[in-house]
């Protein structure tokens, strides 16, 4: 994938996490349980004895990380 902003060569890999990642236009205080309803998405979930995750591309030139839409998480 070629970087949107500086047009390199993007890196593919992935995006972990130890715990629950959303996407929101609103930054939520206490909790990171999500509202469909708002348009708010569940990107990773929190996942016992597994680390789930997501198919992504990180330009180290300016810094860029891409998480393409269709990028489901994965457990292998
Ligand atoms: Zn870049």
């Amino acid at each position: 994938m070629i970087c949107p902003r500086c047009n390199r060569e993007m890196e593919a890999g992935f995006v972990q996490s130890g715990n629950r990642m959303i996407w929101t236009k609103n930054k939520h205080r206490f909790s990171l349980l999500t509202n469909h309803h708002k348009g708010e998405k569940q990107l990773l979930p929190i996942l016992y004895w597994v680390l789930p995750a997501l198919d992504a591309f990180y330009c180290q030139a300016c810094d860029m990380l891409i998480i393409p839409k269709a990028s489901q998480y994965s457990l292998e």
